[in-house]
Parts: structure tokens; sequence; C-alpha cells
């Protein structure tokens, strides 16, 4: 990959920014720098869809406003107030990290990207968002939207899928301006969201058509070239990847009920599948063995629990 031209890295930042201060998305956590808000709000943004954040993200922090409430919070609330988000995970590294900031910084989140890392499931990419959004560094961040926009403007939309990691992060650094970062990295996000998307980009409306090196090919591309991440291959069980059963599990232990009185095998079995029979106990066992282990369920005798 050859490096980017000065000229043409200062006309993409000024076409972003001009098409930001009329396109930006009203989004709640950007009206605030505070870190807390920021991690909240990257990590429920990993793997989920702005629309179906906004409404949990206010909820949270309704419940857990600042990194003590959280951290003094049970498992059992931390997990029903993330319920509908999936990969229930990252709910569990947030309540880890508010633990930890509490007890190791007094509360304060570290304004250094090593320290940051330190934290529970914090990597390169929230760590730069958070010391970017919230303490306003001029970090370049690399996440999907950034990776598509750069890569199909500055390279091609036929070798998206081949660069390295180390090649995206070279791209962030050449096209991240030392002023108006913040600006830049948001407005670089809501547009790999709004026009340069994923399946359909909307390149009629582009105001980069005259520098996208794969304008106007991608019209006519075929999917698999437009695709940013690698496929996974996640195992499917009886129609769904476990991660889905894991959070139907927890939902059913999340209910009144099953928080009062945890619930069986079986009882959970027939909660979260309609056909479910004996010659799946064994399945189910497996699964809710990688919830106890991930501490996210209790056993207690023949019950299951969601912890306190
Ligand atoms: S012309 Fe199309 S592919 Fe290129 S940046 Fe614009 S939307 Fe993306």
């Amino acid at each position: 990959m050859s490096s980017l031209s000065p000229h043409a890295v200062k006309k993409f930042r000024s076409a972003l920014l001009t098409w930001y201060a009329s396109a930006a998305r009203d989004l709640p956590w950007r009206k605030t720098r505070d870190p807390y808000t920021v991690i909240v709000s990257e990590l429920m943004l990993q793997q989920t869809q702005v629309d179906r954040v906004i409404p949990k993200y206010r909820a949270w922090m309704k419940k857990f406003p600042n990194v003590q409430t959280l951290a003094s919070a049970s498992t059992r609330e931390v997990l029903g107030e993330w319920q509908g988000l999936g990969y229930n995970r990252r709910a569990q590294f947030l309540h880890r990290m508010a633990k930890e900031v509490t007890k190791t910084y007094g509360g304060i989140f570290p304004n250094s990207i090593d320290a940051l890392m330190s934290l529970p499931g914090i990597g390169p990419y929230t760590a730069r968002a958070v010391m970017n959004f919230a303490f306003e560094t001029s970090e370049p961040i690399v996440e999907t939207n950034v990776r598509r926009v750069l890569s199909r403007i500055f390279v091609s939309f036929k070798h998206t899928l081949s660069l390295t990691e180390k090649e995206y992060w070279a791209l962030a650094h050449a096209a991240t301006p030392k002023k108006d970062h913040y600006n830049f990295n948001q407005a670089i996000m809501d547009f790999g969201a709004v026009v340069c998307v994923a399946k359909k980009p909307k390149c009629e409306a582009c105001p980069f058509q005259n520098m996208c090196n794969s304008y106007p090919e991608i019209l006519s591309a075929q999917p698999k070239h437009l695709r940013v991440t690698k496929k996974t291959n996640e195992k499917i069980y009886f129609g769904e990847p476990r991660r889905i059963w894991r959070g139907k599990i927890l939902k059913f232990l999340h209910t009144p009920r099953q928080q009062k009185n945890g619930a069986s095998l079986v009882e959970i079995g027939n909660a979260i599948q309609n056909d479910f029979s004996v010659e799946r106990k064994e399945w189910l066992k497996s699964v809710l063995h990688t919830l106890i282990a991930d501490k996210m369920v209790e056993q207690k005798g023949k019950r299951y629990h969601l912890p306190l």
C-alpha cells in the first residue's frame, strides 16, 4: 500500500467535515466528554446497531449514571439492564472495569492508552476512542466504518479484506488531522454508517466520487467484495448460534419468578425452546456450564440462578 498524497488527504478531511456539518447524527453520547459515558456507548455499539443502542444506553445511564453506581451494582442488576443487547460479556466487562477504576484509580479514569488497555474489556480501539472522545487527544481510531471508508477511498474496495490491521492503522494515522480530530473521527464513523455503507453504498449522494478509488466499479461489485469483516464460523445449534441460547437463558433467569426460585434444567429448556426434549439435556448443560464458567449463572443443587 503506497502512502497517501497530502493533497488527497487535505481534500478528504475538508469534504468530510463539510458533509458532517449538515449530516451529523444526533447521538446522546456525543453531548458529553465523560470517559465513563464514552466507554458505555462504545461497548454497547460493538456488535449492536445504533438504533437499538440508543434506548438501552439511556436506560443504562439512568440506572448507572457513573462508574461508582455501576461498581456497586450486583451482577444480576447489570445483566438485567443489558438485556436485549446480546453478547452479555460486554456487560460483565463494564462491571469489572467499573470495579477496577473505583478500586485502583479512585473512580477517575486514567488518561493513557496503556492504562486504559489494562482495564477489563478495553482493547486498542476503545482505548483510543476514550482518548479521543473524552480526553480530546488526536488519536486516530480504527473500527468497522473507518476501515471501510478509508480502504474504499484510498485503496480499493477489492482490497478491503486483504489489508492488515497495521495497514488500517497507517491509513487512519495519515488521514486523521491534528486539529478537529474529534469531529473528524465522529464524521468518518457517521459517513460509513450512513453513506458508504457495507452492502449498498450510496455513491450517488457521495461527495468523494471524484477522489474515491472504488467508484464507480463498486456499484456493480459482487457482495463478497463488499464485506469488511471476515465471516465467522459460528457453530449453529437448533437454528441459532450458542450466544443466542445463552442470551435466552439469561433472559429467562432474570424474570421475577426465576430470580426468586431459580430454575431446573428442564424448566430452562422448555422456556427457551418450544420443542425442547430430554435428548437436548446434555447440550443445554454444556451451554449452562459456559455461563457458569463466565460467572453469569450459578448452580445450587439442581437449580440455576443469576448470581446476586
Ligand atoms: S463513492 Fe461510494 S464507495 Fe466511494 S466513498 Fe463514496 S459511497 Fe463510498
